[in-house]
């Protein structure tokens, strides 16, 4: 098990992040916030497959104020992501948002800015400042910039120096890049110098293939660390693959628990069943069953013979192993009976649901 930092402890409409708190899976929405129903109806599918905390992007007035619509239909938390009008942010703040995602630095006159923090002090609304390479390029000469990831660090610390300054502390942070090095250093140079709660993400980090490996390495040498207290996986692609992805990298850590711990084999010449096909089966009808919040995952293996198939199986709380159009059930290390192929999804969810 990690040891993970002791960051101040943040409390996102319920949700608290922070010294040592469970890391919260985050995602946000690409529905358009104007059209509330279609961002509600996208929250609640995200919440069905463990979204903990949602972010939705609030550019325009209406959307801001479609967040007392939004929040009245969903039951996690809602953070406006706000950039350059501190109105809008107000307006977020006012109709009921639990957290900003906005960097004070980029709003204007201090005015606005004192405006601002004494509406989220107020309210008890975070802040969470989001510095990113793509949007420091346009203020910095960040491309020739040789140290980027102190560069992002200097860019949040001066954000996070404006909020001090007001007396507010109520923060959390995220420093992100699009490539793993960066963003991991800059993460690593920051937790070195601050103890508020850090948002992990690679940015813009492509496709459900090429996304899920880039988060899962930036975001397990850095949790692997003890850095991190909520992460999201950003991919081009619908958001609950986010969540599902999310929630296996930190099973992978043993950050969190899924429900489900699913072991099965790369199949080889020895197969005499169509372990692929059973497998994909398998995850979507668990998928379907899987119990939240439960403190240790339901291990289940799903081996294509008796090589390694028993060993696995046994060790499972419960598993097959593979034979000729068949298996043996194992049930906590002791043999139950033979199931035919065909037979195996039903059997193994019967037996999680049961379990
Ligand atoms: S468990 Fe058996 S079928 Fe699966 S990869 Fe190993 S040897 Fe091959």
């Amino acid at each position: 098990m990690f040891t993970r930092n002791k960051t101040k402890v943040i409390n996102i409409g319920g949700v608290k992040i922070g010294g040592g708190n469970p890391i919260a899976i985050q995602s946000m929405t690409n529905t358009n916030t104007q059209d509330w129903k279609s961002t509600v109806k996208q929250i609640r599918e995200l919440e069905e497959v463990g979204c903990e905390i949602i972010r939705v992007s609030v550019p325009d007035m209406e959307s801001a104020k479609n967040i007392k619509y939004i929040k009245k239909h969903i039951h996690i938390p809602l953070v406006a992501d706000i950039h350059f009008d501190h109105r809008l942010a107000l307006e977020a703040i006012n109709q009921g948002v639990d957290k900003l995602r906005i960097n004070p630095g980029n709003i204007g006159s201090k005015e606005k800015v004192q405006e601002l923090v004494k509406a989220a002090k107020k309210a008890h609304i975070p802040i969470r400042i989001g510095v990113n390479a793509g949007s420091l390029k346009q203020v910095h000469d960040f491309s020739t910039t040789k140290d980027k990831a102190k560069a992002l660090v200097k860019a949040a610390l001066e954000h996070v120096k404006i909020l001090e300054d007001l007396d507010f502390e109520d923060i959390a942070v995220s420093l992100k890049a699009s490539d793993v090095a960066t963003t991991v250093e800059a993460y690593k140079l920051f937790a070195s110098k601050r103890n508020y709660p850090t948002h992990l993400g690679i940015t813009e980090a492509g496709s459900v293939f090429r996304g899920t490996i880039k988060s899962s390495v930036g975001l397990g040498i850095m949790l692997a660390q003890g850095i991190g207290d909520t992460i999201r996986v950003s991919l081009t692609a619908n958001p609950i693959e986010e969540v599902r992805a999310a929630y296996q990298i930190l099973q992978s850590l043993d950050l969190r628990s899924t429900g489900i711990d699913l072991v099965s084999c790369p199949t080889c010449s020895r197969t005499k069943v169509n372990l692929i096909k059973i497998v994909i089966e398998l995850e979507i009808a668990l998928s379907k069953v899987q119990k939240k919040n439960i403190k240790k995952d339901i291990k289940i293996a799903v081996m294509g013979c008796v090589v390694n198939g028993p060993g696995e199986a046994k060790e499972a709380d419960f598993g097959i192993a593979g034979g000729n159009k068949e298996g043996v059930l194992f049930k906590k290390g002791k043999i139950v009976c033979k199931v035919p192929e065909n037979k195996w999804v039903k059997t193994l969810v019967e037996l999680y649901k049961k379990a």
